[in-house]
């Protein structure tokens, strides 16, 4: 009884003081910071109150003590002291307080990262061996600083196709596996984008969206983005990345980012962004010599019953030299063949199957070639294609290029917007998502961008 009644008092008190509070700070700072907060209890002297997350009740302390006890003084409450900690922390004192069963409380956390991305699949060799050594030192001492060694940000660029993302999910692997209680976040930085913006749209109808956004990503332990030059500097992302970075970091919290270049060279990069982004480790990832490419061809097929010779091994390895995606998927295609051939695999049935994949790669298709096909396709001229008109018709052909040469060639959204006469890289950013969209649900769409890729490759 004593304790419910400190409950509601605890109630009575923070809903006046928030009152007040909210006729005192801007709309802004009132739904983000002081909105969130719900009482949990009052003993005659303290307060005791929640926020969202760690991160809040930090900033919380930190920065609105003072205004609490001010505006406590003002209403003349009895309250001597404010208290604020997360929900996460009162619901720990109330499950020792109300022990549940354990079938009950335990929710088991799922791992969220792919599973056959771990250190121990990662083939090691000159052309990254700097970047593993490090992820496995960020793996295993997430947010280390000690003056000496800075490991924040940890930034690892390289090549499509080299293995950046396998890295990161590598490294969340390990994290899962060693540090459970680590809230561990993956996101590419397109996704954190889309997040961003749904967020801002949807503050109309939900005030908690853009604060549920921003704390998701600032309170967390270990924050990776993958493909960082992805970033778009418009509609206030790159600042509000900014602010999550600095978070973050101030909490001594591990930040590793992933790119297709280096720092410098994200032509569309808030300088403040950039420099931080060098603060700590930068490794780059190279494309993995002869040796590396037998060796990972190796780790991809143990445990596979498939019978490989060593010399389709080393004619695999010496043809692909591109990238360890090509590597992979002309394994895969030897793999078929021999499955749906029933064929021995010989060196001869590994050469016919590498035909498409070394046309592929002798006969580079460029943009160029991707406009034509699709003006050829539309029966639209190219002018159109990279002009300015508005035509329904034009619009969409004009998206589809779009979509095919970001799909297709592994271009910087910039020089892209360049192609289609000097466009932002938002506009092609917004046409590339807006295809890719239609294509997941519609099936015309899908058998256009088909077919004009297989009469590009005709060509
Ligand atoms: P990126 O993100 O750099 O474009 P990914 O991480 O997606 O490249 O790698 C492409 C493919 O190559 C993945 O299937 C990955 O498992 C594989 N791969 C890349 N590097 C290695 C490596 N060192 N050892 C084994 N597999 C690798
Ligand atoms: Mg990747």
């Amino acid at each position: 009884m004593a304790q419910n009644t400190n409950v509601n008092k605890a109630e009575e008190l923070t809903n006046q003081i928030k009152l007040r509070i909210s006729a005192i700070t801007s709309t802004a700072e009132y739904m983000l910071w002081i909105y969130p907060i719900k009482s949990l209890c009052y003993d005659g002297k303290q307060l005791c109150l929640t926020a969202t997350s760690d991160h809040a009740a930090n900033t919380l302390t930190a920065n609105y003590t003072d205004l609490f006890l001010k505006v406590i003084d003002e209403l003349d409450l009895p309250v001597e002291s404010v208290l604020f900690i997360s929900e996460k922390e009162a619901e720990k004192i109330r499950s020792i307080e109300q022990p549940k069963s354990p079938v009950e409380g335990f929710v088991e956390k799922k791992n969220p990262f792919v599973s056959k991305y771990t250190f121990d699949n990662y083939v090691v060799g000159s052309s990254n061996r700097m970047a593993v050594v490090t992820a496995h030192t960020v793996a295993e001492n997430p947010g280390l600083n000690d003056g000496l060694l800075s490991l924040n940000p940890f930034y690892i660029y390289g090549g499509v196709g080299l293995g950046k993302t396998h890295l990161l999910h590598a490294i969340g692997n390990y994290l899962f596996e060693h540090r459970p209680e680590l809230n561990v976040i993956y996101v590419s930085a397109d996704r954190l984008s889309n997040e961003y913006f749904s967020s801002l749209n949807k503050y109309n109808s939900d005030k908690d969206s853009y604060r549920n956004f921003y704390h998701k990503y600032a309170a967390c332990d270990v924050l990776m983005v993958d493909d960082v030059q992805f970033l778009q500097k418009k509609g206030g992302l790159q600042e509000v990345f900014f602010h999550i970075f600095n978070d973050l970091y101030q909490n001594g919290k591990q930040i590793i980012l992933s790119s297709d270049r280096p720092p410098k060279e994200i032509n569309d990069l808030e300088e403040r962004l950039r420099t931080r982004f060098l603060w700590g480790m930068t490794t780059d990832i190279d494309l993995p010599e002869y040796e590396t490419r037998i060796n990972i061809i190796m780790k991809k097929l143990e445990g596979s019953s498939a019978k490989i010779s060593q010399d389709i091994i080393c004619y695999l390895a010496e043809k692909v030299n591109t990238n360890i995606r090509e590597l992979e998927g002309a394994l895969l295609k030897v793999l078929m063949y021999t499955q749906l051939t029933h064929k021995e695999a010989t060196l001869d049935v590994a050469k016919e199957a590498l035909k498409e994949h070394t046309k592929d790669t002798v006969e580079q298709i460029d943009s160029d070639k991707i406009i034509s096909t699709v003006s050829e396709y539309f029966h639209i001229p190219s002018s159109d294609i990279i002009g300015k008109k508005k035509n329904k018709e034009i619009v969409e052909a004009r998206m589809v290029a779009v979509y095919l040469i970001c799909e297709m060639l592994n271009l910087p959204l910039v020089t892209i917007g360049q192609i289609f006469g000097g466009r932002d890289h938002t506009t092609i950013m917004y046409s590339r998502d807006k295809i890719s969209n239609i294509i997941a649900t519609d099936k015309e769409m899908k058998t256009t961008i088909e077919d004009i890729k297989s009469s590009l490759k005709c060509r």
